[in-house]
């Protein structure tokens, strides 16, 4: 059994993993701001988390994996100034904020089933956190690390030995270079906000320091506290998380706690687009949505996101996406011949070279995951299993079985293999497509009928926002 390591961004090294509870793993993960779409760069971060959550359990850990919800305070500006991402959405839509977050959580969720990502066991949000917020912000009041300045209240870095150690921004790099500060209310240009008051605000709430509302590194400390304890193995985010925002959560739950916080810190580099980091202020994203309606099959993205090692930048391409859909057919290729060729061997023996080359696959796979998720030496194990397995020129029953139950072992964690549409018959879908036509165009009876019909096939259809909709099968 080969060692796990991951590298640390906090250490800066590769580090053997060891979790804080033997058998148990808790991870938190940076979840979306939910104020547009979520693009395919943010789902390369999220999908990161997922491959390594997938990895560990394929390992034998039990996972506890929390994922926050960002609705309020995510500044247009990382210096405390500008405004908040999805109000200012919902000023020019018009909309109250928590009906933005909701109709973008909707879209969050639909594209992370469409990528088979195993949902975290709690999504907390932001706005409803609030007295946690407050409670660890009046902790850290009481403990000396933030100072109030009318209705404001502010951490002071510089009561944080520690503050510049998981950037490398150090207070002294960073004081030469602020620029002119525009808030003097600050003790020094790098303190940063955990309770902001400005009328303008839409969502406010009362606090012992007056109406507000909450910076937005204060949700993560607060809420990981909350569902994982003062001290877990993962927090994971994209390379952009690391300063300010995962060094000032690590400045509150430190100097909240006076303990070490999070053992592992796990940074994905940013998935680009044409030379470019793929983002929403620049405007040149996609989503997974778009891709699905120009062909792609949602398992090729997942498999696309995840193929090449998270510390290193994926420039996206479709050529690439199509390189994943034969990719994927290759496996699932593999997995239908050896099926085929066994209908007519039913002998349940297995050669030893049968045995080898699946051993040999399974573990080259384990080792590469386990060497700080190196997917490409994992995704070449994997090739070398099917290559093997493709030689063969007749397959027992017990053999092909033995090759599809490693198949599917790897899967569990790549999760390219389930194409969920498939599970939905043509019918279904055909018929969910028409009762979308008959609301569009206020057919409200036809629509109901259609409903009813899918019903009694054993379907549901959900609506979801945007005249878009999901299919299940019935429980
Ligand atoms: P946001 O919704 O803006 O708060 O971002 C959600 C997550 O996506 C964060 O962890 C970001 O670091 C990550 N992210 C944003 N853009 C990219 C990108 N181009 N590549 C990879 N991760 C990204
Ligand atoms: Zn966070």
């Amino acid at each position: 059994m080969s060692e796990i390591r991951f590298y640390n961004t906090f250490s800066k090294k590769i580090e053997p993993f060891e979790p804080v509870e033997p058998g148990k793993v808790k991870l938190y993960s940076c979840g979306p701001t939910v104020y547009s779409h979520p693009h395919i760069g943010n789902f390369r971060s999220f999908l990161m988390a997922d491959l390594l959550k997938r990895f560990l359990e394929f390992k034998g850990y039990t996972v506890n994996h929390i994922m926050n919800i960002t609705d309020v305070g995510h500044l247009l500006d990382d210096a405390d100034e500008g405004a908040d991402k999805l109000e200012e959405v919902a000023r020019k839509e018009k909309k109250d904020p928590l009906e933005i977050a909701a109709y973008y959580i909707d879209s969050f969720n639909t594209a992370s089933e469409m990528l088979n990502i195993k949902p975290a066991d709690s999504y907390p949000r932001a706005t409803e956190h609030i007295n946690e917020m407050i409670e660890m912000v009046q902790t850290l009041i009481d403990k000396g690390h933030a100072y109030v300045v009318g209705s404001n209240v502010y951490y002071d870095v510089t009561t944080f030995a520690d503050y510049g150690k998981l950037s490398g921004n150090t207070l002294d790099d960073l004081n030469a270079g602020a620029r002119i500060e525009v808030n003097d209310e600050k003790r020094s240009p790098q303190d940063f906000a955990l309770w902001k008051h400005d009328p303008k605000h839409i969502q406010q709430w009362d606090s012992p320091w007056g109406r507000g509302f909450p910076g937005w590194h204060i949700e993560c400390s607060a809420m990981s506290v909350k569902y994982l304890g003062e001290q877990f193995d993962f927090h994971t985010g994209g390379e952009d998380n690391i300063f300010p925002h995962h060094e000032c959560e690590i400045a509150q739950s430190e100097g909240a706690s006076g303990k070490k916080w999070v053992k592992y810190w796990m940074h994905g580099r940013f998935l680009m687009f044409d030379g470019e980091k793929m983002s929403k202020s620049k405007g040149n994203l996609y989503t997974i949505q778009e891709l699905v309606e120009k062909g792609f099959k949602k398992n090729a993205i997942r498999y696309a996101l995840i193929s090449s090692h998270y510390r290193q930048n994926y420039n996206f391409t479709f050529d690439g996406l199509k390189a994943a859909e034969q990719a994927i057919d290759k496996i699932s290729q593999c997995v239908f011949t050896v099926k085929e060729k066994a209908k007519t061997n039913p002998a349940m023996t297995i050669r030893d070279e049968v045995t080898a080359f699946i051993e040999k696959g399974i573990n080259g796979f384990d080792e590469a995951l386990s060497d700080d998720l190196n997917i490409s030496k994992a995704l070449a194990a994997v090739f070398e299993l099917v290559k093997d397995a493709n030689k063969l020129t007749d397959v027992t029953a017990a053999e092909a079985a033995a090759i599809v139950e490693a198949i599917e072992k790897i899967d569990s964690v790549l999760g390219v293999l389930q194409e969920t549409d498939e599970q939905i018959p043509a019918e279904i879908t055909e018929l969910a497509e028409q009762r979308k036509q008959a609301k569009l165009s206020k057919d409200w009876a036809t629509a109901d009928q259609i409903r009813d019909k899918v019903t009694a096939m054993g379907f549901t259809i959900e609506d979801m926002p945007g005249h878009e909709y999901r299919i299940k099968k019935a429980e």
